[in-house]
């Protein structure tokens, strides 16, 4: 299926944390949205590789996407490999989105910025011709990274106000891995992870409050491109809604 928007992340639930609210708001304006996660997620602390499936596709849901999936890249062994290249290729050129959304290429966690320089290739390297795959050529107008724990400098911040409610939604999709009210106590000594505390979810919410207040709105999400944006007519870009940015 031709999609208008692909988000990749290393694992289910990367894509939701960092761009659920955006993908949830371009599906709303009619856009074909998609998500791919790279591996299964078999290593993760909490949770089997059979319940993060079950957990994506009720993300998947919430997010209101045409298309999501999961590639069989091992968890933990996210590398900048041909063969891996080879599979997002495919995926790209299977999808023919217009814009492609990647994690940012700093992150804790190697499969993550693995991830980033794995996506970025692969979505050039669609375009070229010479490297057959099943499906012809293509290559996306753009690829945008998204956030993950390390902050950026944005390119530009999405509105998602009227998406965040739902973005949670998404979010509580993952039960085993996100903090739960019937689950009390999660603390580091008890072997809970970073995102399993109940102050993760609060931590989430205040980052799109932080960027929503960036743009003069009440939530945002931040993306960052490598290449300057072209603005034909910056009257008209810079109208009457970027009064409450001006220093
Ligand atoms: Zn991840």
């Amino acid at each position: 299926m031709t999609l208008d928007a692909l988000a990749f992340g290393a694992h289910a639930d990367d894509v939701e944390l960092s761009c659920g609210g955006t993908l949830i708001k371009l599906a709303g304006m009619g856009y074909k949205t998609g998500v791919i996660a790279l591996t299964r997620g078999e290593t993760g602390t909490r949770g089997s590789a059979e319940i993060r499936a079950r957990e994506f596709a009720k993300a998947a849901e919430a997010l209101g996407l045409a298309v999501h999936k999961m590639l069989d890249i091992a968890d933990g062994r996210v590398e900048v490999t041909w063969e891996n290249k080879l599979k997002i290729i495919a995926e790209i050129r299977a999808h023919k989105p217009r814009i492609v959304i990647a994690p940012y290429w700093i992150d804790r966690h190697p499969d993550h910025e693995n991830a980033s320089q794995l996506v970025r290739a692969s979505a050039y390297l669609a375009g070229l011709k010479k490297i057959e795959t099943a499906e012809e050529a293509f290559r996306p107008v753009k690829v945008v990274f998204c956030q993950g724990r390390f902050e950026f400098a944005p390119s530009f911040i999405v509105d998602i106000t009227a998406a965040q409610a739902q973005k949670m939604n998404a979010i509580r999709a993952y039960t085993s891995q996100f903090h739960r009210p019937d689950r009390p106590g999660a603390t580091p000594e008890s072997g809970e992870t970073l995102i399993a505390r109940p102050e993760f979810l609060e931590l989430i919410e205040s980052r799109d409050r932080r960027y929503g207040a960036q743009i003069g709105v009440r939530y945002g999400e931040a993306f960052l491109v490598r290449e300057a944006l072209g603005v034909d007519d910056p009257v008209a870009f810079f109208g009457p809604e970027y009064q409450w940015t001006i220093p």
